[in-house]
Parts: structure tokens; C-alpha cells; sequence
């Protein structure tokens, strides 16, 4: 499955490609204003991801469509992966790049000491490197990581969650 987020859901475009999913962030396609946003997911045959109802009832006829309910993040987040059954990712090398969506390759230590922090070479072992040679991004298992378990553990154990995002996007 592939997303297209419009330009309101930057951060849970991060956040999706965190635990795996395809996500096209659209002013990176540079489809900002509403007409390219849908042109963008029909084209792509993308779920359409936006908070705005206009755009929302408009893409309806073109593409499939997603309208987000929260402003917060978290909410956000829980919406999307109820409607869509997320997964739990078993292990963080099946997270895509946050930054660009591409695939990560894990990297030995040694190949990143002079790429991050001293800091952070000494804590860690574990390094992964973005598969897109113009962003090339370095990640380790960090709080960013730490962050996305703990939220896809509330999904899990929030059983009802379902339920309820579901009567309100009805
Ligand atoms: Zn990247």
C-alpha cells in the first residue's frame, strides 16, 4: 500500500515511514495545491491522507481516501493505523527513512565513525544508512525509535481504539 500525505501531516508522514509504509510526503513532489495532491495519489494509485474535508471530499471521486479527525500526532497516528490494520514491525530495519521514504541498509559501526557524533558512536552499535544516495541519512537506535515502539505498543493494547475511530470518521 502507498500513501500520498498532504502538506498538513508532515510529521506522521515521518512517523508511517517509521514502521514501514510507503508514504509520499507531498510538497516533496511538489503537489501542494489541492488539484496536484489528488492528481498526485491517482496517479500513484495512492490512499490520499489529509486533514482537510474539502480536499478530502473532493479527492473521493478520483482517488481512495483517508480523512484525519486529530490535530495531535499520536491521535493521528492511531487513527491511521486502525483503518488500516498496521502492523507492529517485529524488528526497526523494516523502518523506511523518515526523511525520504527509501529503504534503510544496515552499515557496519566502523563505516559511520566519521558520519555522527562521537557521542553517539560510543552508545550505540547498531547503524543503518538511507538507500537513497542524495539523502544518505545515518540512523541508530535511538529515542526516535524508542518513541514509535511505545506508540504502537498503546495501539496494541488499546483495544477499543478501533472501534472508536471508526463511529467518528462514520
Ligand atoms: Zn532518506
Amino acid at each position: 500500500m502507498l500513501f500520498v500525505a498532504d502538506a498538513m501531516l508532515g510529521k506522521l508522514s515521518r512517523w508511517l515511514r517509521l514502521v514501514g509504509l510507503r508514504v509520499i510526503y507531498a510538497p516533496e513532489e511538489l503537489a501542494v495545491e489541492d488539484d496536484d495532491v489528488i492528481k498526485l495519489a491517482a496517479r500513484r494509485k495512492a490512499v490520499l491522507l489529509t486533514r482537510d474535508e474539502e480536499l478530502a471530499e473532493k479527492a473521493k471521486n478520483y482517488c481512495r481516501t483517508f480523512l484525519v479527525r486529530s490535530n495531535d500526532l499520536r491521535s493521528q497516528f492511531r487513527e491511521v493505523a486502525a483503518a488500516f490494520k498496521i502492523k507492529i514491525p517485529k524488528r526497526e530495519t523494516q523502518a523506511l527513512c523518515p526523511k525520504c521514504g527509501s529503504r534503510l541498509e544496515r552499515v557496519p559501526k566502523k563505516s559511520v565513525k566519521t558520519l555522527v557524533w562521537p557521542r553517539v558512536y560510543a552508545r550505540h552499535n547498531a547503524f543503518w544508512r538511507c538507500g537513497n544516495a542524495r539523502c544518505a541519512q545515518i540512523y541508530w537506535k535511538g529515542t526516535h525509535v524508542r518513541e514509535i515502539r511505545r506508540v504502537l505498543k498503546e495501539i496494541k493494547t488499546a483495544g477499543d481504539e478501533k472501534r472508536v475511530t471508526r463511529a467518528r470518521t462514520a
